[in-house]
């Protein structure tokens, strides 16, 4: 069985790299082949000898993102990636433009089990999670792709991370190493459809990232119908969680909140929501919901958004409407699937 090098820290690869009779700092130079050169085949290591880069082709294998299809959006330059795969599973990635730097928007299992009525990535279950190279493979092949380097990252593609949390955890380790990428925690958002456990193991790291929530209702009748994972994890256990998670870690929760005609975007719901919210430090994300065919979920109007909006706000929570991008090619939130047959 050849090892993952792609997921190995500097200390174990170290400890591989002298199990091989090697010395540790050529520890050091592969990792910054792998991490901050991006290197997708040990003959790029140019300066280690070829003995040893055929021994790494023995030992390790290098797991990457193989680009399957790749679809540009007329609207706003945003870019979905169709990867494959070592095993010719398939995952979808997207990258972004912003004022402030390219951001990508990663997955981080194939699939996802947790059954958001709204969401296509749930709709054919979970096969795997993935393995922290897999998450960093995919913005090490978007950086190559586009000869870009990446600032920010959202963990919002397809899975749950914190069904996966400890390669979520690696990848995030990883892709914040100084020694590699060196992207600023600060930078990173993770989104949770509200696992609890997750929320409380992440708030012992104490990390600066943007933990954001999908949270989407403001009860438990119906959250419960918009997303199963509430019968395990019911709003009020959440929340607690939330505020437990920013008193620990003095950062504010994102709340997301798809707004769904007729369903969640009432007044009552609005005055439900700002009621549950209070007093926490906190920002409210809405996303008029992007319509995924099968789902039935239609988009709120305009004018019920901007009302769910001025209510929110009045009470005076920090809220904001979500910019939806790549809606033209199933890129935007919710979107992504695991076929090659999308859009
Ligand atoms: N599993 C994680 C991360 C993936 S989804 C989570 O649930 O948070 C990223 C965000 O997109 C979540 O807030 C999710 O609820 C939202 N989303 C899913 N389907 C959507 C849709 N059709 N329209 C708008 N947002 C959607």
């Amino acid at each position: 069985m050849k090892r993952d090098v792609l997921s190995m820290d500097l200390p174990e690869l170290t400890a591989a790299v002298k199990e091989m009779g090697q010395p540790a700092y050529r520890a050091g130079q592969i990792f910054s082949w792998l991490h901050k050169s991006g290197a997708a085949d040990f003959d790029e290591m140019t300066n280690l000898p070829k003995t040893l880069r055929e021994t790494l082709h023995d030992n390790f294998v290098i797991f990457g993102c193989a680009i399957e299809k790749k679809l540009i959006s007329e609207y706003d330059e945003t870019v979905k990636y169709l990867f494959r795969l070592h095993d010719s599973e398939f995952i979808e990635s997207v990258l972004m433009k912003y004022k402030y730097g390219w951001s990508v928007c990663v997955s981080s299992q194939v699939g996802c089990r947790m059954g958001c009525r709204f969401c296509a990535s749930t709709m054919n279950g979970v096969v795997r999670n993935l393995a922290a190279s897999e998450i960093l493979s995919q913005v090490y092949a978007i950086q190559r792709d586009n000869g870009i380097r990446v600032s920010h990252i959202v963990m919002m593609g397809m899975g749950e991370p914190f069904d996966n949390f400890d390669n979520a955890m690696r990848f995030l380790e990883l892709i914040t190493d100084e020694n590699g990428q060196n992207l600023s925690m600060r930078h990173i958002s993770l989104s949770t459809c509200g696992v609890v456990p997750g929320i409380y193991k992440l708030a012992e790291k104490n990390l600066q990232l943007t933990l954001s929530v999908s949270l989407h209702a403001p009860d438990n009748a119906l959250r419960s119908s918009m997303m199963p994972v509430n019968k395990k994890w019911p709003v009020e256990e959440l929340i607690k969680a939330c505020r437990d998670y920013t008193a620990a870690t003095s950062r504010r929760i994102s709340f997301e909140y798809a707004l769904v005609s007729g369903v969640n975007d009432t007044p009552e719901c609005a005055q439900k929501l700002a009621a549950l919210l209070k007093g926490m430090l906190c920002h409210v994300n809405l996303i008029p919901v992007n319509e995924v065919d099968g789902t039935g979920m239609k988009k709120s109007a305009p004018e019920n958004v901007k009302r769910f909006e001025s209510y929110l706000a009045g009470k005076g929570f920090a809220v904001t409407v979500r910019r939806t991008l790549g809606s033209d090619i199933n890129a935007a939130c919710g979107q992504l699937r695991r076929t090659r047959i999308n859009p």
